[in-house]
């Protein structure tokens, strides 16, 4: 496995917005029972794990777990990984205190911190609580006098009553912060969302969440931030690693309720329910056939402005492309992509209608 991926279920409290797994408010019993089995599984896995090259905590909110569980997992990821180079953690700034940043970074070499907007307003709008601790402000300040050099902000956009002018305002002030990295989605509502429930999606905010999608690439891209990915944007040497090898079809194991693994041929996902997950349930197993499997590599893949290589794509497939002849010839007819015998690239066009190409590649696969 060359990537692992730790799931760390708990929040403060639940948005309204969040189809993510996650227990609101956990009591410190179901924190160490999650950590004792986090640890055994480690201790398991660690010969598949000799060669991982990234870890990524997410969540949930890692950075919510008390500092002794947090140093005891780095100690045991540490000793798994031990040849991982990129160590990512998500946060959110209210936790981020000198204390906490110290912890964060006496392993993680990345951080991403969950600052989604800088305007109250907004954040409420979409049921994303404020709680008492530091701001983004601080928590950046108290991240870099750690040490941190590969820090990330999380935004979000097209949320309730954002206006184009609003995003642009969120984006400057993001940048502001020198960050060496942004990741900027818009706030989809998911079913089963308290936020589903309340908000209709109308054609009008398709175009506004398209304009907003294309703001963000011009601010970002003319700070030194251009984007890598559809919805990622990074100085040059600061793209997330461990998301650049997924979406380039490299093997995952994801340890925690809800998380994914994919060894190369089949891909699972562990209960995502605390208490049947400590319980020992089995995961759930999605064995893909070989052509639908190379047709979602291939998408994802397409996600990334850099698309694929052929030499890449053979190394991660076991094969060239050739069997989606057809449709990347069609979707380059299109103008969604550029085909030569080398390479396919995503034009802008591709990445701004990625569902498109998804679709048809899903669809000959
Ligand atoms: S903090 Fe993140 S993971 Fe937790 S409920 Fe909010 S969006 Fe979901």
């Amino acid at each position: 496995m060359r990537n692992l991926y730790v799931h760390v279920p708990f929040c403060a409290g639940k948005c309204d917005y969040c189809a993510f797994y996650s227990e609101p408010a956990p009591d410190i019993h179901s924190i160490r029972l999650w950590l004792d089995r986090i640890l055994r599984e480690l201790e398991e896995n660690a010969p598949r794990l000799a060669r991982a090259e990234t870890v990524y905590f997410g969540g949930g909110t890692p950075s919510l777990l008390p500092d002794d569980v947090l140093l005891r997992l780095f100690d045991a990821v540490r000793s798994a990984a031990p040849a991982a180079r990129e160590i990512s953690i998500e946060a959110n700034p209210f936790t981020v205190t000198p204390e906490k940043a110290a912890v964060l970074t006496s392993f993680a070499n990345r951080v991403s911190l969950g600052v989604q907007s800088f305007h109250a307003s907004l954040r409420e709008a979409v049921g994303r609580r404020s709680h008492d601790g530091p701001g983004p402000v601080e928590a950046v300040r108290n991240l870099r006098a750690s040490g941190l050099r590969n820090l990330g902000l999380d935004l979000m956009y097209a949320l309730p009553g954002e206006t184009p002018d609003l995003w642009k305002r969120d984006l400057e002030l993001a940048l502001k912060l020198e960050p060496e990295h942004i990741s900027a989605y818009s706030v989809t509502p998911e079913p089963g969302t308290p936020f589903a429930a309340r908000v209709e999606s109308r054609p009008d905010d398709d175009e506004l969440s398209q304009a907003m999608w294309e703001l963000a690439g011009e601010v970002l891209g003319s700070a030194g931030l251009p984007r890598y990915e559809i919805s990622n944007y990074a100085r040059p040497g600061f793209e997330s690693r461990h998301n650049s090898n997924v979406w380039h079809g490299q093997t995952y194991l994801g340890l925690g309720p809800a998380a994914c693994s994919f060894d190369g041929v089949d891909r699972w996902t562990r209960i995502p329910d605390l208490a049947r997950w400590l319980d020992g349930a089995e995961p759930e197993y999605d064995r893909i056939p070989r052509k639908a499997r190379l047709g979602e590599m291939l998408m994802m893949g397409l996600r990334t402005v850099r698309g694929w290589t052929r030499a890449e794509f053979e190394a991660a497939a076991g094969c060239f492309w050739d069997d989606f002849d057809a449709p990347l010839r069609d979707l380059a007819s299109r103008g969604l992509l550029t085909l030569s015998p080398d390479a396919i690239v995503p034009t802008q066009r591709g990445l701004a209608f990625w569902n498109d190409v998804a679709e048809s590649l899903v669809f000959s696969s």
